[in-house]
């Protein structure tokens, strides 16, 4: 027998976007369901969870739910460098924990949400514009109708592909890591390892959790390089490499896999019914492959345009796109800028990493911490590629401002 459900927004994912965009559309009163194709909401864990204080604090996620970070050390193959901070200024999440609050703030403010429903289909009335949903559910066969729906599935925009407006993300990075038990860690402190051994195309990690618990993994760029993270995780793991020789005894807990978009804004992201969030949209900070917050602003941000535009009986691409002018204002010129910097990064051998280094060593705490969260305000970049006191970081942010 097939179900039949029908609401005024349909979010497919339940990931953090999925769950932040039916927050702020329940909470202003329409009816929301959110549908996740797993046995529950986080079940398997595809990030490593870095973000920061402020977005935490903005959003309101719970003290229990991340382990603050203070001082970030980097190591090439002939180099180190600590930037240290007074306060914590980043944050690794216990993803379950995050993602699970997340949802439950969004079924308070009045939103369904149905686990194990593996949607696969869109439905389309006769103009070709998405009107609802279907897939499967434990009982079979199941349908939504829905004034708007969300593509919040992630790298693998479900939605918008079925309806054939994207096709996969040709650049994208993949990402293995394993949570593990160790016997010696600072939980103050992460670790980001460059240059080939690590990887030919990234950065390698260790993001401490707290009580002895860390995660420790391999980005590797695609199509950059062919390298499987997943083995060159293993290899680095058994050769000890810098930084994880000192961890001691390293007793895996889970290991994580998954995959992020790094081809830049270039999709719409609003259609006729249909806005894409999150990783779909392709929201992500290139420089360092951080979406979680952007997913969960823009989540909100999609949530309420989404309500509104219900409540006006008016949901095509036009009244949706006060939700792609949003975004773009907010993080395209960043994200941009990023881009740059990361191009000049996946290129560095490990003699160029190494100085790379020492310019890092000369940024001061909250000017690397604004390179690093692609946080590059136009008049800051300005003044600093043109007044900064050392010549070589002058270079770099010049290139990030464009010249
Ligand atoms: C290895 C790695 C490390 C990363 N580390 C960081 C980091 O440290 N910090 C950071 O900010 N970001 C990091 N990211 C990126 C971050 O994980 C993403 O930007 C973020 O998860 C995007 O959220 P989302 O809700 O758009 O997608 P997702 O988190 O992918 O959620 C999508 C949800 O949709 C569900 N779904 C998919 N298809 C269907 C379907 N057909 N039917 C129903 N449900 C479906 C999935 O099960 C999932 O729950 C990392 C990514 C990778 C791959």
């Amino acid at each position: 027998m097939t179900e039949e459900y029908d609401y005024d927004l349909v979010v497919v994912g339940g990931g953090p976007a999925g769950s932040s965009t039916a927050f702020t559309a329940a909470k202003s009163g329409i009816k929301v369901a959110l549908l996740e194709k797993e046995n529950s909401i986080a079940e398997t864990v595809r990030t490593s969870g870095v973000t920061w204080i402020e977005s935490i604090k903005e959003f309101g996620i719970p003290d229990h739910c991340y382990n603050p970070i203070k001082n970030f050390s980097f190591v090439s193959p002939n180099n180190e460098v600590t930037i240290s901070d007074s306060i914590a200024t980043a944050a690794v999440l216990d993803v379950r924990k995050t993602y699970r609050w997340l949802a439950h703030e969004a079924e308070k403010a009045g939103a369904d949400i149905f686990v194990k429903i593996n949607i696969n289909e869109v439905i389309k009335n006769e103009n070709n514009d998405i009107v609802g949903v279907s897939g499967t559910g434990p009982n079979g066969k199941i349908i939504f109708h829905s004034k708007v729906i969300i593509d919040a599935t992630g790298f693998t925009s479900v939605i918008s592909k079925a309806m054939g407006f994207v096709t996969q993300w040709k650049r994208f990075g993949a990402g293995a890591e394993y949570e593990a038990k160790v016997e010696n860690v600072d939980p103050d402190t992460w670790w980001l390892m460059v240059g080939q051994e690590y990887t030919p195309a990234g950065y390698a990690w260790i993001f401490p959790l707290g009580n002895n618990i860390v995660r420790i993994g391999v980005g590797v760029g695609k199509p950059e390089s062919d390298v499987d993270p997943t083995q060159r995780l293993k290899e680095i793991l058994e050769k000890q490499l810098g930084p994880i020789k000192k961890l001691g005894k390293i007793t895996p807990i889970e290991f994580h896999y998954g995959l992020i978009p790094n081809d830049g804004l270039s999709r719409k992201t609003v259609f006729n019914n249909l806005i894409l969030v999150g990783d779909s949209a392709g929201q992500a900070n290139p420089l360092v492959l951080e979406g979680i917050r952007y997913a969960i602003k823009f989540g909100r941000v999609a949530g309420k345009v989404a309500s509104d535009a219900i409540k006006n009986k008016k949901t095509d691409a036009d009244a949706l796109y006060p939700y792609e002018e949003n975004w773009r204002n907010a993080i395209e010129s960043k994200i941009n800028s990023a881009r740059k910097v990361q191009d000049r990064w996946i290129g560095l051998s490990d003699k160029e990493w190494d100085k790379e280094l020492d310019i890092i060593k000369e940024l001061k705490t909250e000017e690397f911490l604004d390179f690093i969260k692609a946080d590059f305000g136009l008049s800051n970049m300005l003044k600093l590629a043109v007044s900064h006191p050392k010549l070589a970081v002058r270079q770099l942010f010049n290139l990030v401002k464009g010249k």
